[in-house]
């Protein structure tokens, strides 16, 4: 007999652990399964709930278990086999089952309170050939009916929203109402997709003829396609070396093994022309998963999922764990990007849940980059991951040359400009020729801080440690961490000296300083300011696609996979701004993103050009994305890694306490570390503040931990769980983020 149900409870409570017995009512005793959302009561509250278990023995008391309330949905969440997987990432990740759960189903999905979509359409009911006998008496006596009946009279197999039909012939609504009521219509309703396809209502396309590389490739991994046994490919391929077409390619093998496909993309409303292309190739078969969509969007893409009816989900870093039918394979594109680490609970890497997903359902992963993370590359390196590459560009394009700009002798002679004479003179030629141009900035706003010259005082945020930043066009200093807005002092808050200023450059300053050196061009910008509102990446990259922008201005987003062949420049503006960053990946960051904003150039018939002015001319990671030169990247950086002892070497946890009272955070920290200082870490850095010690009015103080063994890691996160976290009763939060991706 199935008597008790073990759930996940979703209550915001300190205790490390909210799974609990529960009885099952016996109206539910038939349909309850795992992986069903219930409310279950605790304390006062009726949360929301996951059943994990089944079963005919409890060890909780007869008299203290309290039964389970009602369904949320009599519909199945997840299989064993996801709940493994979350399993899984919980023990990982050290976070809360319920937070894994939560991360992978949409809460508009399990919440249950968000209405599936219909459309009610209208068709024939009567037979067809009494239409003429309805007509003869419906002529004289009801003309609108009448209008009807003869529309589908004409178009006897046609089915209509009530509102075109009404429309389109202009009679009332009641006319159907009738015709219905008479028998001789009927509605019909049906659900539907809250995402049009239309939007993307391209043109099927074939497939190409794969190059020799390619070919190499796909034959590479569709051999192992059918071995029960796990592979992660390394597909390491330069910009434009047609890795895209790789995958779909891949994806149509799957498919046609009746099986379905993952494609995870770092943001995918970034990369409508990637979307664009798979649409072309699988249309219908296509679901996407984004943080851009509504609740209703998700919803309906997650059921086309659940259902089968999408074999193939494009996402983001959650898409991960969409519940795709007979999983066949994973692939991830643009592998090295930050945004598949999520940076709040739980802090999980998509790329290594991807890992353990493939494992556990004994299918391959495809892991793509022109610029692998150095963790990947190094695991293809030790024969961990497998490495497959595509080493020149499709029809054997140059890679663009890169010029790089020593910015101090540019002052020297006299240029106080934000840019360079070259930069400035290639900019012309290229609004000459009637090319477009990029320029990239990896900050957004008019200025990066404002400072006193009298006393040096920075204005820094009221609720957060860090500086704020000027807005130009809403005169506003603003946080980029919390949002908060100040308006800009005229005097210096500090000294009172009216020497106050804005110092270093955003995208909003570029974008101004571009429009007086070239006031002819259409200059256009794309951050985080200009794209808030849904549909506008597509917006300005429909734009650039259609010429109508000379020159494009932007962050990160311009440096995206845009592939557009009359692009003929790519400038950047400094490379210093992620170099200075006290990070150990900034020296990697600054290569991938320099190698990708140079990628986007030189992709049609004209040769591009890309130009990086900097004050570090010598830095290797500049050198390197200078001469397109991985290897010289990975040996300079894996060397200082295993130097100063960090990953790949080393496997790394950060544990941040979080309090508004700085002295409770501090506290916590060095009983943590107490607790944590005789375990078998190779090194414990901390606690100290955090780099960033205040973020939206709270304090954070850090410690680091760095194992030369993982199981050592694994080891001292149980303990945590079940030991140290379990027995806790305080509000102080404590961030535990594995294998951070970033030390701020
Ligand atoms: P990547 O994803 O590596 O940047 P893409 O797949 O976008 O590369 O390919 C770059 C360009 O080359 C695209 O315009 C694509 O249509 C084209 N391309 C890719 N594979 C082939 C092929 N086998 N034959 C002809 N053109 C190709
Ligand atoms: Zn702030
Ligand atoms: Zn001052």
């Amino acid at each position: 007999m199935n008597k008790y149900a073990e759930v996940a409870v979703d209550v915001p409570v300190t205790k490390f652990d909210k799974v609990y017995d529960y009885k099952i009512p016996a109206d539910m005793k038939d349909k309850l399964q795992i992986g069903m959302a219930v409310r279950v009561p605790f304390g006062k509250l009726k949360p929301s709930s996951f059943v994990l278990n089944i079963k005919e023995t409890t060890k909780v008391q007869e008299d203290k278990i309290k039964t389970i309330d009602s369904f949320i949905s009599e519909e199945k969440f997840f299989e064993k086999k996801d709940l493994h997987l979350y399993r899984w990432v919980s023990d990982y990740y050290c976070t809360l089952l319920i937070n894994v759960i939560k991360a992978a189903v949409p809460t508009a999905v399990y919440r249950g309170n968000i209405k599936k979509k219909t459309v009610k359409k209208v068709y024939l009911k009567a037979p067809e050939d009494e239409i003429k006998m309805i007509l003869n008496k419906l002529k004289n006596r009801a003309p609108s009916q009448y209008k009807v009946m003869k529309f589908f009279q004409e178009h006897p197999n046609t089915k209509l929203r009530v509102r075109d039909l009404v429309g389109n012939l202009e009679v009332y609504r009641g006319a159907v109402d009738s015709l219905v009521d008479k028998n001789f219509l009927d509605f019909e309703t049906n659900v539907i997709r809250r995402i049009a396809d239309r939007d993307f209502d391209s043109q099927l396309v074939e497939d190409l003829t794969p190059t020799p590389s390619q070919k190499k490739v796909l034959n590479k991994i569709n051999k192992g396609f059918l071995d029960k046994k796990s592979v992660t490919y390394l597909l390491h391929g330069v910009t434009g070396s047609g890795k895209t077409e790789v995958y779909m390619q891949l994806i149509r093998n799957v498919l046609e093994n009746k099986k379905g496909a993952i494609l995870l993309v770092p943001e995918i409303s970034l990369t409508p022309l990637m979307v664009k292309r798979f649409y072309s190739r699988f249309k219908g078969k296509i679901a996407v998963l984004h943080s851009a969509l509504s609740s209703g969007e998700r919803y309906d893409e997650w059921r086309r999922i659940k259902k089968g009816d999408a074999q193939i989900v494009i996402g983001a870093r959650s898409a991960i764990f969409a519940p795709v039918k007979n999983l066949g394979l994973i692939i991830i594109d643009e592998e090295h990007e930050n945004s598949y680490k999520q940076s709040t609970h739980p802090y999980y890497h998509a790329r290594e849940v991807a890992k353990k997903r493939a494992e556990i359902n004994n299918i391959d992963l495809v892991l793509g980059s022109a610029t692998p993370s150095l963790e990947s590359y190094y695991k293809a390196k030790t024969g961990v991951y497998q490495y497959l590459s595509l080493p020149v560009r499709i029809e054997n394009k140059e890679m663009p040359p890169v010029k790089i700009i020593n910015m101090t002798e540019e002052l020297k002679k006299g240029n106080p400009s934000i840019f360079s004479m070259y930069l400035q003179n290639n900019l012309q030629k290229t609004l000459k020729n009637d090319e477009q141009a990029i320029l990239f900035l990896n900050r957004r706003g008019y200025s990066n801080f404002v400072l006193c010259r009298s006393c040096g005082q920075v204005i820094k945020c009221d609720e957060c440690d860090i500086s704020m930043t000027y807005h130009q066009n809403r005169d506003k200093l603003i946080c980029h961490y919390c949002g908060n807005t100040k308006d800009m002092p005229k005097y210096c808050p500090n000294c009172s000296s009216k020497y106050i200023k804005d110092f270093g450059i955003g995208t909003e300053r570029i974008e101004k300083e571009v429009n007086k050196l070239f006031p002819e061009a259409v200059v256009s910008r794309m951050d985080y300011d200009t794209t808030t509102k849904k549909g506008a990446h597509r917006k300005i990259l429909n734009k650039l696609e259609n010429n109508e922008i000379d020159i494009l201005v932007g962050t990160q987003m311009v440096a995206k996979g845009h592939d557009y062949p009359n692009i003929s420049l790519v400038g950047v503006v400094t490379a210093d701004t992620i170099i200075n960053l006290p990070d150990f990946r900034s020296a990697e960051r600054t290569f991938q993103l320099l190698t990708q904003v140079a990628g986007r150039t030189g992709r049609g018939k004209k040769v591009g050009n890309v130009v990086i002015q900097t004050y570090n001319p010598d830095h290797y990671s500049v050198l390197a994305a200078k001469e397109h030169d991985y290897q010289y990247f990975f040996k300079k950086e894996i060397r200082l890694r295993k130097a100063l002892n960090y990953p790949p070497f080393i496997h790394l946890i950060k544990i941040t306490t979080v309090h508004q009272n700085k002295n409770k955070a501090e506290k916590a920290a060095r009983k943590l570390y107490n607790y944590l200082k005789d375990c078998k870490a190779k090194k414990i850095i901390g606690p100290s503040p955090a780099p960033i010690e205040r973020i939206r009015g709270e304090y954070r103080v850090q410690i680091l931990l760095k194992f030369a063994i993982i199981e050592e890691r694994k080891k001292l996160l149980v303990d945590l769980k079940e030991g140290f976290l379990k027995k806790l009763s305080t509000n102080v939060k404590y961030n535990i983020d594995v294998d951070p991706i970033s030390m701020l």
